[in-house]
């Protein structure tokens, strides 16, 4: 089977600065490193080396074709990523001495997705095939319904968060996943607790306290994280989904899914950096935790 990634592809710029810039300030950088981000990037990596077939859809410009190259060297099925007349979508990240941080989104080729270019990808796609999608492009609505009339499981990471968003595609999902805080939004805008909503799959992350899993008409079963010095939490969600997914995809069940997803988003969190730096099934496997 394969995973289906409709997801964002930034270029992160990380800038290192005396102090974060006042306005009208104009402050010279003593450094600039540039990675591979956005959470559908580094969701396809990490299903990738889960051991997943990953297929990515989505759009780079002129600019990007370096992070194309590098999904596909992290063994991600690029084809479907388009070469787009907009910029490549990408975080500017000022980060001070302290390691204060400010973040400048530009969403660019991101949003350059159309339903037109989702569905045409999906034609290759199989009954039981996993879709999933994050809130980093356009096209998302399509998807949802072309997933579900297709027969894909229908697979949603609702984040950044946007209570409209998400309710625009929840009569397709069959898998949801969101962390704390996005839930208790979720639960504000709807009146639903993640236990009634309708979707038969349902995980909260819980940051250190790792997640919970609500099935369908079922009681939740709680997944401890694992104890760790974290060091930089930056892309342990995206880590801990595309560990889910790939699980979700080989047909493991999900508690084993989700123990496994816990292991990798530990390791994660146990190191700086994000889509470079994922570990794979083999680390995941090994690691004394
Ligand atoms: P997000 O980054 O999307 O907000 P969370 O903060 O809930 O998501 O973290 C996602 C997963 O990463 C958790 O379910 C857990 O497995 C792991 N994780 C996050 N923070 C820690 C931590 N401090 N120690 C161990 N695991 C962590």
């Amino acid at each position: 089977m394969a995973i289906w990634n409709l997801g964002s592809i930034n270029a992160d710029m990380v800038y290192a600065l005396p102090h974060l810039p006042a306005p009208g300030e104009t402050l010279a950088a003593s450094g600039l490193q540039r990675f591979l981000g956005g959470k559908g990037a580094n969701m396809s990596v990490a299903a990738a080396r889960a051991g997943a077939h990953v297929r990515h859809i989505g759009a780079v410009g002129s600019d990007g074709l370096w992070a194309r190259d590098r999904l596909t060297e992290y063994g991600v099925d690029t084809r479907h990523i388009a070469q787009v007349d907009q910029p490549t979508g990408h975080a500017i990240i000022a980060v001070d001495a302290q390691g204060e941080n400010l973040i400048i989104l530009f969403p660019g080729a991101n949003h350059a997705i159309g339903a037109d270019q989702v569905s045409a990808a999906l034609t290759d796609s199989d009954t039981g095939d996993l879709l999933v999608f994050q809130n980093e492009t356009t096209a998302q609505v399509e998807a949802a319904k072309l997933g579900r009339e297709r027969g894909l499981t229908v697979c949603y990471a609702a984040a950044p968060f946007s209570a409209p968003a998400v309710q625009a595609v929840l009569p397709y999902l069959d898998f949801l996943i969101l962390n704390e805080v996005e839930a208790a939004q979720l639960q504000q805008a709807t009146g639903l607790a993640p236990a009634d909503l309708p979707v038969e799959h349902v995980i909260v992350t819980l940051g250190s306290k790792g997640a919970r899993y609500h099935q369908r008409g079922q009681v939740a079963a709680e997944f401890p994280a694992h104890k760790v010095k974290a060091v930089d939490t930056t892309g342990a969600g995206d880590t801990f989904t595309g560990y889910v997914l790939a699980g979700m995809d080989r047909g493991m069940p999900m508690a084993q899914a989700i123990t496994q997803a816990n292991r990798a988003a530990a390791l994660m969190v146990m190191r700086p950096g994000t889509a470079d730096v994922i570990p794979d099934l083999k680390e995941v496997r090994e690691a004394a935790l």
